[in-house]
């Protein structure tokens, strides 16, 4: 369905998420070929189902190494590198306690202390052995597990971005539940919402305008349950095996390839504002919008977005 005269819609639901794909021509056929890229893709790098490569890299955990396909085998040795990050937020590894706590899932629970004490044990990325000439993957202990929930989304969004580029598209944008990647610019740029934290679904507290670049947010209120008064969220923090816990409500990353966007927000939900914005400054290619809990708005810097604030509770700082 064409929103105006110039863009049409197509949407889906894969990955557990609403699949937004808008394109500046009429083609049913292309659409469906992303979607079931997507879909390929996800069958793969799931570990939400019985069966996927990395589930199966998984199930061998502490038996056998498992030949994966070249792709897989690539996205797992750049999580692995990006968890082996001084100070990293990011784990490959943290599967055990991500099953375990259920954030977002039927059976969510507060595990035990000495049972995070435990599964910690069982989250080395180190110990996740890669074969490059086998192209195979190790997981040295029983009971360890590999989880790309953090970039798949990301590494997926790219691929369609890719193959609309070959298929001769010059405009599209691809919604992956909330990984934007954009080809091209239409006039006057892709415009992108800022969500207000806990707020309406569709209530916005700014937002930007990009051309040809990836927008990836991620946010303590996307996926949570309360437990005798205290919120727990989806990102965990690797060293201690609880949520993270700081001054931040969401952090959005502005880059060219949204597996760098979906990988940022992780790495800087980890570091906060300061630390974030001060590890920034070597990636010039990569910025990020930090929303606090006491709603202020930093920018790390602001070379490849405009932005407008929507929402005037909150205050631009920094
Ligand atoms: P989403 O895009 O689904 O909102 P994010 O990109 O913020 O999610 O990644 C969150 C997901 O990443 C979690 O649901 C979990 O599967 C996984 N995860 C949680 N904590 C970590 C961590 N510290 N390192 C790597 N992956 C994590
Ligand atoms: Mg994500
Ligand atoms: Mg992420």
């Amino acid at each position: 369905m064409p929103d105006d005269d110039r863009v049409y819609s197509y949407s889906a639901v894969l990955m557990g998420s609403p699949i937004l794909l808008k394109l500046f021509s009429h083609n049913e056929a292309l659409a469906a070929k992303a979607f079931r890229l997507i879909k390929q893709y996800e069958d793969l790098l799931t570990v939400n189902r019985a069966h996927s490569q990395v589930m199966d890299i998984n199930l061998a955990a502490g038996r056998h190494p498992v030949a994966v396909s070249r792709p897989v085998f690539e996205l797992i040795r750049c999580a692995k590198a990006a968890s082996l990050l001084e100070n990293s937020a990011f784990n490959l590894a943290i599967g055990p306690l991500v099953k375990r706590w259920k954030i977002g899932f039927q059976g969510d629970s507060v595990p035990p202390a000495d049972e995070i004490t435990t599964l910690l044990t069982l989250t080395d990325p180190t110990e996740v052995v890669l074969d490059e000439a086998a192209c195979s993957v190790f997981l040295a202990r029983s009971g360890m597990e590999i989880d790309l929930g953090a970039i798949a989304k990301g590494y997926i969004a790219d691929r369609v971005r890719d193959f609309l580029r070959k298929e001769g598209e010059t405009l599209g944008l691809i919604n992956l539940g909330g990984n934007i990647q954009t080809l091209g610019s239409p006039e006057g740029g892709w415009t992108v919402g800022i969500k207000k934290p806990f707020g309406a679904a569709d209530a916005l507290i700014g937002s930007l305008q990009i051309e040809n670049k990836s927008v990836v947010t991620s946010g303590t209120y996307e996926r949570y349950f309360e437990r005798d008064g205290t919120r727990y969220h989806h990102i965990l923090n690797p060293r201690t095996g609880y949520p993270l816990d700081n001054e931040l409500d969401s952090v959005t990353i502005i880059s060219m390839d949204s597996i760098d966007g979906d990988l940022w927000t992780t790495l800087v939900y980890g570091l906060g504002v300061e630390k974030g914005c001060a590890a920034l400054r070597t990636r010039p290619d990569i910025e990020a919008v930090f929303v606090t809990k006491a709603r202020e708005i930093v920018f790390s810097s602001m070379r490849h977005f405009h932005f407008t604030l929507l929402d005037n509770r909150y205050r631009l700082t920094g």
